[in-house]
């Protein structure tokens, strides 16, 4: 790893391992297994593997490891462990801090797959508090002598609250406790958050880092005897381990990592401020605008508003619905962080299981739609998202 390097040179140089044959491009070990000369150097690589010696897939891969290293250069980490999805990351770090009689306080806006991590680990006996995470004190007074983590995403999904690291990991480490930030809005591309005290971060590498929507795929990123220690060993062993291919495809999107994220997080801030307050929207949630209750937040804590935007419409649901169907060039889909721009309707799809309090909870109204801003033409995404906020 060569640390003197700036961030798009280490996406597209650092952590590469060239074979015999000095491949330009980074190769594809499509193999689960590893064949050893000799018995005896079997059993040497099962006792103590070296740094550029795997046994098996679910364990390590040449191609794995390379995106491993190149994440955690970019992290600012001493290593990283890949994950089948995002959700075995988040899973994976929580359970490998975390036994029976500990407890996790958790900011309540979050994504519903991380909530039901809480809801199984409070079934094996982890005690969990969730908390306004934009509150400093409800952080505070949530602590217990027996709080091992603090939990959040540093900008949630989808209300885009701006979560704030250095205030909660001061208040996490007078505890003991560890900072574990979930950073998928932020991406790699804007985060500090191991400046800023998080002392593990995790990323559904699905939506900015592969960055083209085809594979799923996660990353826990801290130190190396935290990787290499408890979360290698819990994700190894119960099998959430990122395939090869998978991660072929992770350093292809890295290449041009920095290149998307900045042109998306760009047409973001522009379509924002475009669209604020157009008499169809009664909310235009972005953290790079004034009004936004984080704004000073997010510009120091990630230096940009991000990739994703929040239209609150204000006709509810049907006047969100109109503006979806009117939408030619921006995609109804799920997914965020992708090339193409997506929008969402989080109350009838991402987050149809909560009730209407749970939802109001987290900011999400009848009206609100989620877009992912792509890597389209600015000007084109802002034409055809003002013609169906006149449609709506
Ligand atoms: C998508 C997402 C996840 C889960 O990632 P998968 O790759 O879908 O498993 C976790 N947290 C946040 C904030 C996400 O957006």
């Amino acid at each position: 790893m060569t640390q003197e390097w700036n961030t798009r040179t280490k996406l597209v140089h650092d952590g590469i391992r060239r074979s015999q044959y000095g491949e330009m491009a980074e190769a594809l070990f499509l193999t689960q297994g590893f064949v050893y000369p000799t018995a005896e150097a079997a059993e040497a690589r099962f006792i103590a593997s070296g740094d550029d010696e795997f046994i098996y897939a679910r364990y390590g891969n040449p191609t794995t490891r390379m995106f491993e290293d190149r994440i955690a250069s970019i992290e600012g980490t001493e290593d990283a462990f890949a994950t089948a999805s995002g959700m075995a990351a988040i899973n994976g770090a929580l359970t490998a801090l975390v036994k029976m009689g500990d407890h996790i306080v958790a900011a309540r806006q979050m994504f519903g797959s991380c909530l039901h991590v809480l809801k199984v680990l409070q079934g094996f006996g982890v005690e969990v508090t969730l908390v306004d995470g934009t509150k400093l004190d409800e952080w505070r007074a949530a602590m217990r002598p027996n709080t091992k983590v603090c939990f959040f995403e540093s900008v949630s999904n989808p209300g885009l609250e701006v979560i704030d690291i250095a205030g909660v990991a001061e208040i996490a480490h007078a505890g003991g406790a560890v900072v574990v930030v979930d950073n998928v809005f932020s991406s790699p591309i804007f985060s500090r958050a191991v400046a800023l005290g998080a002392d593990v971060v995790a990323y559904s590498t699905t939506k900015h880092i592969d960055g083209g929507g085809r594979v799923l795929g996660g990353v826990v990123c801290g130190t190396r005897a935290f990787i290499r220690g408890p979360l290698e060993t819990y994700v190894k062993h119960t099998g959430g381990a990122m395939s090869p291919f998978h991660a072929w495809i992770m350093l292809n999107g890295m290449q041009t990592l920095d290149l998307r994220v900045r042109a998306q997080a760009a047409s973001a801030a522009m379509i924002a401020s475009a669209v604020a307050g157009h008499d169809k929207l009664s909310r235009t949630i972005y953290p790079g605008l004034m009004d936004h209750p984080q704004h000073a937040l997010a510009m120091a804590q990630m230096g940009s508003g991000g990739t994703m935007l929040g239209l609150d419409l204000a006709g509810g649901k049907e006047a969100a619905f109109r503006f979806l169907n009117a939408l030619n060039i921006v995609s109804i889909s799920n997914n965020l962080g992708d090339a193409k721009s997506i929008a969402t309707h989080p109350a009838t799809t991402t987050h149809k299981n909560l009730t209407d309090e749970e939802r109001a909870v987290i900011g999400i109204t009848p009206g609100l739609v989620r877009i992912s801003m792509g890597i389209e033409d600015s000007g084109d995404l802002l034409a055809d998202i003002q013609a169906a906020l006149s449609a709506a």
